[in-house]
C-alpha cells in the first residue's frame, strides 16, 4: 500500500470514529433528555402537585371548620331540584322577588339559605328554601325582628324577664308547671337537695318543659357560717340528688338568704343568682298582695329577675295569675340562663342580680359581650354590584365604625370603672334610646320603667339596702 492510500484510510477511519462518537453523544444526549423528562414528570411534578394540593386541602379544612363553627351562618346552595325551578327563570345576580318572598343570587349562581348573611352591611336571615325571613323569628332563646325587606331590625327587642322559685320542689310546684306549660313560659327553680327525692317526677317535668334547674344548697343553711368543705358537700349532694332523679345537675345556683362570699362561688363553681325584685311572698302569704307588689314594683321591666317561693300556696296562686298577665303585657318569660343568652352575656362563676340595659352598658354584668347587634353571627359581607360605588356603600363602613366605636367606648368604660360606678355618659347612649322608643308590643310602661331602674342603679345603696333587708328576713 502506498502512503496516500494509507493516509486516506486513516482519514476515513477517523471520520468514522468521529461519526460514531457523535451518534453516541446524540444517543446519550437523547437519553439524558428522556431521563430528565421522566424525572420531572414522574417524580418532581407529582411531589409539587401533592404539596400544592395539600395546601388547598388545608385551606378547605379551615373553611369547613369555619362554617362548622358558625352553625347560624347561611350556606351557599347551588340552584338545583324542583324547588328551585322557579328561580331558574332568572339567572342574574342580586336580589330577586317572587310570590314566596325575596331571595339573593350570587354571581356564581348560588343562593343563600338556612342562616344569617350580611349583604351590603345589612343582616338578613334566609330560610331553608333561600327566602329572606320577615317579621319575628325565634332561634334558641332569642327573638329577632326582620323588616318587610328582610333586613334585621336591632331596635325591635322583646322585653324579657326571669321568674325564679326557691326552696322547692313542693306540693304546689306541679300546679305552677301546668301554668307555665299552658303559657309556653319558662322559669328557674332553685331547689333544696333534701326535697328533690320527694318530688322526682316534678323535677323531671321541669326539664321537659324547658325550665332550668338551680341549686339552693341541701338544707338551706346559711352557707357563710359553714366551712368551704361543708359548702362543697351541700351543693354537690344536691347536684347528685338532681342527677339521680332527672339525669342532670343544676346549671345555676342561689345561696340561701342570698348570703355568699367569692370563696363560696369559687367552691361551688356555678353562676350565682340574686334577684332584682323580691315579691316578699314569704312574708305576705297572700296571693293578692303578692300580685300587687310585683305589678306595682317600679323596677319591673326588661331584664328583671323576680324572686318567689313555690313552697307557699298563695305564691303559686299569685304566679298562676301573674304569668299570663306578664305575657299579655308583652314580656317573654325565660330562665335565667336564657335571659343571659338573650342579653348577650356569657355566664361566669360570678354573681348576677339583673340584666337591665343600664346594668349591661355600665359594665355591671360579668361576661357581657356587647350590644345585641354584635351578638349576630359574623358572616362575610357580600357587596352587590348595585351598591358598589354608590353613596350607600360609602355609608356602610361608616355605620360599622360607629358600632365599633360604641363598643370601644363600652370596653373603655368597663376598664375605667371596674368597680362598676355609674357613668352618666352611657345613660344617653344610642342603643338605649332607640330601644326605649321601639318596644314592639304596645308596652307603654317600658320607657318609664327603664328610667326607674336607672334611678335605682344610680342609688348605690339600693343593692346594699335590699341585701341587708333580705338577709335579715327569716324565711328565704
Ligand atoms: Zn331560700
Amino acid at each position: 500500500m502506498d502512503k496516500r492510500t494509507l493516509r486516506e484510510r486513516r482519514r476515513r477511519k477517523q471520520l468514522q470514529l468521529r461519526r460514531r462518537k457523535m451518534i453516541r453523544l446524540g444517543i446519550y444526549g437523547a437519553g439524558a433528555l428522556l431521563l430528565a423528562v421522566f424525572v420531572i414528570r414522574g417524580v418532581i411534578r407529582p411531589i409539587v402537585n401533592r404539596i400544592v394540593r395539600q395546601g388547598a386541602a388545608d385551606e378547605e379544612a379551615v373553611q369547613t371548620q369555619v362554617s362548622l363553627a358558625d352553625p347560624d351562618a347561611a350556606v351557599r346552595q347551588p340552584l338545583k331540584g324542583v324547588a328551585d325551578l322557579a328561580k331558574l327563570t332568572v339567572m342574574t345576580s342580586g336580589w330577586h322577588e317572587d310570590e314566596s318572598g325575596r331571595w339573593y343570587q350570587n354571581p356564581d349562581g348560588t343562593y343563600f339559605s338556612g342562616g344569617f348573611q350580611s349583604i351590603d352591611g345589612v343582616q338578613y336571615f334566609f330560610d331553608p328554601s333561600g327566602y329572606a325571613v320577615t317579621g319575628w323569628m325565634t332561634r334558641g332563646a332569642k327573638d329577632y325582628y326582620f323588616n318587610d325587606d328582610g333586613s334585621y331590625n336591632p331596635n325591635k327587642q322583646r322585653p324579657v324577664m326571669a321568674l325564679t322559685f326557691d326552696d322547692g320542689p313542693g306540693e304546689y310546684t306541679d300546679r305552677l308547671l301546668d301554668c307555665l306549660e299552658a303559657n309556653n313560659a319558662h322559669a328557674t327553680f332553685f331547689m333544696l337537695g333534701e326535697l328533690v327525692n320527694e318530688y322526682p317526677d316534678t323535677v323531671k317535668r321541669m326539664l321537659e318543659l324547658g325550665c332550668e334547674l338551680g341549686n339552693h344548697s341541701w338544707d338551706h343553711e346559711d352557707q357563710t357560717t359553714l366551712s368551704l368543705d361543708a359548702v362543697e358537700k351541700q351543693f354537690s349532694d344536691t347536684d347528685n340528688a338532681l342527677q339521680s332523679v332527672c339525669g342532670q345537675k343544676a346549671t345555676v345556683a342561689r345561696a340561701p338568704y342570698g348570703a355568699y362570699t367569692d370563696e363560696i362561688i369559687a367552691t361551688v363553681g356555678k353562676p350565682f343568682f340574686l334577684w332584682s325584685l323580691d315579691s316578699l311572698d314569704w312574708e305576705y302569704r297572700d296571693a293578692e298582695l303578692d300580685y300587687e307588689a310585683i305589678m306595682n314594683d317600679p323596677t319591673l321591666g326588661d331584664g328583671t329577675i323576680i324572686l318567689m317561693h313555690d313552697i307557699h300556696e298563695p305564691s303559686v296562686e299569685c304566679a298562676v295569675r301573674l304569668i299570663p298577665d306578664l305575657i299579655e303585657m308583652g314580656y317573654k318569660l325565660v330562665t335565667v340562663s336564657e335571659l343571659a343568652e338573650i342579653k348577650n352575656v356569657r355566664l361566669e362563676n360570678a354573681s348576677y342580680s339583673d340584666f337591665w340595659e343600664s346594668s349591661l352598658i355600665s359594665g355591671l354584668v360579668p361576661g357581657y359581650k356587647g350590644d345585641a347587634m354584635s351578638a349576630l353571627p359574623q358572616t362575610q359581607d357580600v357587596i352587590t354590584d348595585s351598591a358598589a360605588g354608590t353613596d350607600e356603600s360609602e355609608d356602610d363602613p361608616e355605620s360599622e365604625k360607629t358600632a365599633a366605636d360604641y363598643e370601644n367606648e363600652l370596653f373603655a368604660s368597663e376598664s375605667a370603672n371596674p368597680g362598676g360606678t355609674s357613668s352618666s355618659s352611657f345613660s344617653s347612649g344610642d342603643g338605649e334610646d332607640t330601644e326605649d322608643a321601639d318596644y314592639s308590643d304596645g308596652d307603654e310602661e317600658d320607657s318609664g320603667e327603664d328610667a326607674e331602674s336607672e334611678e335605682n342603679y344610680d342609688d348605690e345603696e339600693y343593692y346594699e339596702e335590699e341585701y341587708d333587708e333580705e338577709y335579715d328576713g327569716e324565711d328565704y
